[in-house]
């Protein structure tokens, strides 16, 4: 039996959450808030003004597939040639954000350096990106970490977000939908190819969760968009069990500079 059926993943998520809360307030009142792009000292808990105007927010034209900039407006409908060539199961993607440097200083503050007060300010950001999705949508799904994963990390980054964004949309979130039933090996410094293998078959719909996916439009939740590979093996599971749409909203997802955008 997969150990990971014995752990209720609400629960699990219930659990991260209280003690994302305590860990939270435990900082506000031993540590003055630094800058988590550059370290130096802030007034509040967001980013100096450097770190700010660095940062590349995706604002229109864009691919609306899969969200990518383009160079200039193609008109309204167009979608990339990457969305052509290789469509991805997902229907639209959005991000926040470029992945870029200092997208990577937050993401890593936020997920391994106990910057958790970083949830509401990223939350805030995708609810603005993903505004389209949201309008009709479910329910929030978000990507889940494997039990061992959870377990030595504390708390689902993908899930937190969720439910900043959750709070700023109306629309609720699904926790038990979506299984991580493979440990599948870290995705970075894999290609394209070996992402997609990696986390084949990683992710299952459980028989008794169907309910929360039929006929529904769902938004998978991430931080982070590399290739991705691991949002289309969750979108391929919740398709597969019937939901009638899958979309997707990261924080921040990579734009390859070097490829013609249309
Ligand atoms: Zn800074």
């Amino acid at each position: 039996m997969d150990p990971a059926a014995t752990v209720e993943p609400s629960r699990l998520a219930r659990f991260a959450n209280s003690l994302r809360a305590s860990l939270r307030l435990g900082l506000d009142v031993a540590l003055p808030p630094l800058c988590p792009g550059c370290r130096d000292l802030v007034t509040d808990n967001g980013l100096c003004p450097a770190c700010w105007s660095k940062l590349a927010f995706i604002a229109p034209p864009y691919c609306p597939r899969l969200g990518i900039p383009f160079a200039y407006d193609p008109g309204p409908g167009i979608v990339s040639m990457q969305a052509i060539a290789d469509p991805p199961a997902y229907q639209r993607a959005r991000a926040a954000v470029r992945y870029d440097d200092v997208a990577r200083k937050l993401v890593q503050a936020f997920k391994y350096g106990d910057r958790l007060d970083l949830g509401p300010l990223l939350g805030r950001w995708m609810t603005r990106a993903g505004h389209e999705l949201l309008d009709g949508a479910d329910a929030l799904v978000p990507v889940p970490l494997h039990w061992r994963r959870l377990w030595a990390r504390r708390f689902n980054q993908s899930a937190a977000l969720a439910e900043v964004i959750s709070a700023a949309s109306g629309v609720a979130v699904a926790h038990a939908p979506l299984r991580r039933v493979k440990a599948t090996a870290q995705q970075v410094g894999l290609s394209r190819a070996e992402r997609a293998t990696n986390v084949q078959g990683a992710f299952r719909v459980d028989a008794a969760a169907k309910a929360e996916v039929t006929g529904r439009r769902l938004i998978l939740i991430d931080d982070v968009l590399t290739s991705g590979a691991t949002s289309d093996a969750c979108a391929r599971a919740l398709l597969r069990a019937g939901a009638a749409q899958v979309d997707v909203l990261v924080f921040a997802r990579v734009v390859d500079a070097a490829r013609t955008p249309i």
